[in-house]
């Protein structure tokens, strides 16, 4: 394979100011590509597929929530151990900042249930996407798609253009690491940088699906009965930590933003050994005392799932999971059953594969990065996004924290400059 020691186009476009590489097109580089131009430097990103954004693309179809508009102290709290580490990149780059800089692309953005932040209806994820690129393309940043980044070398970065099939190395003043977790693969963000990132001796946490279903061996009867079917209005608990909303049934478990958001507490348990129990509460609006109430009207000959959907308004699926996770169920005097409703334990028996999940755990060590993101074994490179060992629920928390932390690494590289730049 024919070796460059620059890349073709590098030469067409000298800049006086020092050139920064970003690897990977996702909303972290992007943005830190953004921020890097607006600050003068000349910015080139190499990415792997044919089109940058693809999984922030796919965040589209699920709805696009780009961020959250809760108070700044509840939304640090959503990242976990890293609290503190977040709370500094989102003073930078806040849930404010993210709807200013969609609003300075020319499109709107509404809080909608939960505080969820989406851009408004008769914007497509494409149309913000777009946006965002001509705005690149004013700034000069310089972005080389199927171009594979495969490792360090002693001064610079191995890249393979694969449209060429030329090997090429770039030597940029800086650099800028955001390759993404490992699911959806397809996207691009395929996780394979960890062997690039282990032969300089860089220690990551183990990938682990975040934000996935959770599954549960329904009986064959269960699964041909009742398919995929949702459960409204639930709340659903792991230990201590209970979240509402809407989960479906479906054929390998259970999935939606309940579910989602208990993988933390769901992964803990499971590696202690499964089944791990998830309470099921199906009347989380009503006290025991109403919900006994209403149990002990008269049934007369009514099956059960008569009798629930009379006094419960409880659908159909819900008699049968009754029966399939308490068999005693149907014949339970009204102070079982009325137990049964609100504490259901459904157990699991693992997690769905990690190709399938919204986010990834794992990546990074914490460790391995100073308060700049930039990597101690190899000063000049920050890393940003998903492939930093974090994670954090859904509600627009995984998108924020992407762009924080492209700001952030951004910070650090002109901060690194300063007093680095030859
Ligand atoms: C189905 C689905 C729905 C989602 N919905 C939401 C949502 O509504 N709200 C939300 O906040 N989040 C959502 N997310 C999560 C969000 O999309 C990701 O957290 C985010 O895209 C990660 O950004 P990133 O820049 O870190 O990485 P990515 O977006 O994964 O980008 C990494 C880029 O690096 C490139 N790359 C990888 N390896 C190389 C290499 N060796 N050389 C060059 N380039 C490389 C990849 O091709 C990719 O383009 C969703 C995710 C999925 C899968």
């Amino acid at each position: 394979m024919p070796t460059a020691t620059t890349a073709p186009d590098q030469e067409k476009h000298p800049s006086p100011a020092a050139d920064i590489a970003v690897i990977g097109g996702g909303p972290a580089g992007l943005l830190a590509a953004q921020h890097l131009a607006e600050a003068g430097y000349r910015v080139r990103v190499y990415e792997a597929q044919g089109t940058v954004g693809r999984k922030f693309l796919v965040a589209g179809h699920g709805g696009f929530n780009l961020t959250n508009a809760e108070p700044t102290s509840a939304f640090e709290t959503r990242y976990g151990a890293r609290q503190a580490s977040f709370a500094q990149f989102l003073t930078h780059f806040s849930p404010a900042d993210l709807r200013q800089w969609v609003a300075s692309l020319g499109l709107e953005t509404f809080v909608g249930t939960s505080g969820r932040v989406f851009p408004t209806a008769e914007y497509k994820p494409a149309q913000l996407l777009r946006a965002w690129l001509d705005r690149l393309h004013t700034l000069g940043v310089e972005i080389n798609v199927r171009h594979r980044w495969l490792g360090f070398t002693a001064g610079g970065l191995r890249l393979h253009h694969e449209s060429a099939g030329q090997e090429l190395e770039v030597r940029p003043a800086a650099v800028v690491l955001a390759l993404g977790g490992a699911s959806w693969a397809k996207t691009g963000s395929d996780g394979h940088w960890v062997t690039a990132f282990a032969a300089l001796g860089v220690a990551h946490a183990p990938f682990a699906p975040a934000n996935c279903g959770a599954e549960v061996a329904w009986s064959t009867f269960f699964r041909t009965k009742v398919g995929r079917a949702p459960l409204k209005n639930i709340a659903l608990g792991s230990g201590s930590q209970i979240v509402r909303g809407e989960v479906m049934l479906t054929e390998y478990g259970l999935e939606g933003t309940p579910a989602y958001a208990l993988t933390p507490a769901l992964r803990a348990a499971l590696a202690a050994g499964p089944p791990a129990l998830l309470h099921l509460n199906l009347k989380p609006d009503l006290t025991p005392e109403q919900l006994l109430h209403r149990l002990q009207k008269p049934r007369g000959g009514k099956s059960l799932a008569a009798f629930l959907e009379q006094t419960l308004r409880l659908g159909h699926p819900v008699a049968t999971l009754l029966r399939e996770l308490a068999p005693t169920a149907a014949t339970a005097e009204p102070a079982v059953l009325a137990h049964l409703l609100q504490h259901l334990p459904v157990p699991v028996t693992g997690l769905r594969p990690l190709e399938e999940a919204i986010s990834t755990a794992g990546g990074v060590a914490w460790d391995e990065l100073d308060e700049h993101l930039m990597l101690r074994r190899r000063p000049g490179t920050f890393v940003a996004g998903e492939m930093l060992d974090w994670e954090a629920p859904t509600g627009g928390y995984l998108l924020q924290g992407c762009f924080s932390t492209g700001a952030w690494a951004a910070r650090g590289v002109q901060q690194w400059l300063r007093t680095h730049q030859p």
